[in-house]
């Protein structure tokens, strides 16, 4: 089991802390991963404590890839190559308390598979590479698409993880959470419209939203989710590019290896074949091989 290094920041109750710390501490005694010997874990009073020290953590880090950290409840990364969770007590509030504990599994799930700093210095896949010369207007946009694609692909093994260790109910609501498509999707959808670029990252973006759903549903001989409800948090997109989404990531999670370079190699070259060639040279059709 881990060590478990704890920071505050702001007032943190006791209570709050302990409960959270517990939480951690039956799931890493569960898991028993091998080769975890030290986890921080950061503690926000509110978001705005969590935004200040995250963008300073981001530029000591010198993180590229944009800020897409309103969308999570929680966050992990290892930039300094030890496996660090972030958790704003302000997120919890609004949160059913099956989602809240989905999220911390999850996030803490990504320390064991995804703790080092080899999972956040990511190659680009050679499929986006190529999608980057056959069109430039990508090119600016290419560190955040493999930012939102290798999320996706993290989560996944994530949620196989989780549920293969038995923790079912907290993951499906997780999952059900994070999939729902938010106001935001679905301006910036609209929005998108005029630029092929922007539809092709906001696909990528919620490619990462439904991975745990996809693999909840479509990861084991008996789904915890019912495909149908992804396919309806992805209701506001035209039915040739939610088909291409979900068959894209149906095969993802049914190609998942346990090498995550490897997947999101993989993971790119299907997202390139599947949507962005599509996408990129007509904006308005997608057809999914
Ligand atoms: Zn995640």
């Amino acid at each position: 089991m881990p060590l478990l290094h704890v920071e505050r920041h702001g007032h943190i109750p006791d209570e709050e802390a302990g409960s959270i710390i517990a939480l951690l501490e039956e799931f890493y005694g569960r898991l028993r991963p091998d080769c975890l010997d030290l986890v921080e874990i950061i503690l926000f009073e509110n978001d705005s404590l969590w935004r200040g020290y995250a963008s300073s953590e981001r530029r000591k880090a010198g993180v590229s890839s944009a800020e897409f950290d309103d969308a999570f409840i929680a966050t992990h990364e290892a930039w300094t190559g030890i496996p660090r969770i972030s958790i704003s007590l302000e997120r919890k509030q609004d949160l059913a308390p099956l989602v809240w504990e989905g999220a911390l599994r999850h996030e803490a799930g990504h320390s064991i598979l995804h703790g080092s700093l080899e999972y956040y210095a990511l190659p680009m896949p050679k499929a986006l590479q190529k999608a980057g010369e056959n069109f430039r207007r990508l090119v600016p946009h290419l560190r955040d698409i493999l930012y939102l694609l290798s999320l996706a692909v993290k989560d996944m093994e994530v949620a196989r993880l989780l549920t293969s260790n038995g923790y079912i109910e907290d993951q499906v609501a997780y999952a059900r959470f994070t999939m729902k498509a938010s106001q935001q999707d679905i301006d910036a959808w609209a929005l998108a419209s005029l630029a092929p670029e922007a539809r092709a990252l906001c696909l990528v973006g919620r490619m990462k939203d439904i991975a745990a759903g996809i693999m909840l549903a479509t990861g084991s001989q008996h789904p915890h989710i019912d495909l149908r409800e992804v396919e309806e948090s992805l209701g506001y997109l035209d039915r040739n590019l939610r088909n291409g989404l979900l068959d894209t990531m149906k095969e993802v999670s049914r190609g998942l290896g346990h090498d995550t370079l490897a997947n999101i190699e993989r993971a790119g070259r299907l997202l390139v074949d599947n949507i962005i060639d599509s996408v990129m040279s007509n904006p308005s059709v997608v057809n999914p091989s």
